[in-house]
């Protein structure tokens, strides 16, 4: 069996503990708007025109977004880490895209990384039926689960999908007795009223176990824009600005009242 993997990152230091190996899996049921990695959304392989721009000149060349692996070849490439990975208490992270939509290959791959004896981690937006995240529990030490937005007409109208079985999903893992580190993306506009903010402080503290280790604010940034132009797909959030220093700052003492350790990025 393989897996489409649309890009490998090696060295990573914001996808879980330690240095890390992630691979990005392509295809995303969801399609958010601040989205900053457009090229991982379509769930196939695809030749997209990458234009460069030099000054006032333009240069444009195909390049071909998702390529095929198998697990002896993934295992090959966390093989030539190890030693990075062991020293520093890393692991290997599938990140997206969302990974669990290529459900059966995770759960091959994950078999195989937990019997070579990596820290495995799973970066998720939530969206996949319940049972596929039963089968690969146990095979997975950390799963990075994004709440977006409690609000579900809120969450389809930005995000194209309901948060239900989302949220379903988050207090089913959060009895697994793994580990679990949720991701807020801090998007200006769509999720960062005050309203919203003392909503989901309180969900996160009322559904809180000893899985929840660590909430990481994740301030929406402007970086992946230019892959919007790279790629020529339009770029959906105008002249949207990232949140503040100061106000992340105090985001996230707002949060530490949860009584779980607070982190902003990765
Ligand atoms: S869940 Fe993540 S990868 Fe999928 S569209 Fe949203 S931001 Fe992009």
């Amino acid at each position: 069996m393989k897996g489409l993997i649309f890009s490998v990152k090696r060295y990573s230091i914001h996808d879980g503990p330690g240095i890390r190996v992630t691979f990005f899996m392509k295809g995303c049921p969801l399609n958010c708007i601040w989205c900053h990695n457009p090229e991982g959304i379509s769930p196939h392989s695809e030749t997209l025109i990458q234009t460069d721009r030099v000054g006032n000149r333009e240069f444009s060349k195909e390049e071909e977004v998702g390529k095929y692996y198998d697990v002896e070849t993934i295992l090959e490439i966390l093989h030539k880490e190890k030693v990075f990975m062991d020293q520093s208490k890393g692991g290997v992270t599938f990140s997206g895209g969302e990974p669990m939509l290529q459900s059966e290959f995770m759960l091959e791959v994950m078999k195989a990384c937990k019997e070579n004896g990596y820290h495995t981690a799973i970066d998720t937006s939530g969206y996949s039926p319940m049972e596929n995240y039963l089968s690969i529990i146990p095979f997975t030490d950390l799963f990075l689960f994004d709440i977006k937005h409690l609000d579900d007409a809120k969450h389809i109208e930005s995000t194209g999908v309901s948060n239900i079985s989302i949220l379903d999903n988050y207090r089913f893992l959060l009895g697994s007795g793994k580990d679990i580190m949720v991701r807020i993306p801090v998007v200006p506009g769509f999720n960062d009223d005050p309203d919203h903010l003392e909503r989901l402080k309180q969900f996160l503290t009322a559904t809180k176990t000893a899985s929840l280790k660590r909430i990481n604010l994740l301030p929406f940034h402007k970086i992946g824009s230019s892959k919007y132009r790279k790629f020529n797909i339009t770029y959906r959030m105008g002249s949207v600005e990232p949140p503040s220093n100061s106000e992340m700052k105090k985001m996230k003492e707002f949060f530490q009242e949860t009584g779980v350790k607070v982190k902003i990025g990765g």
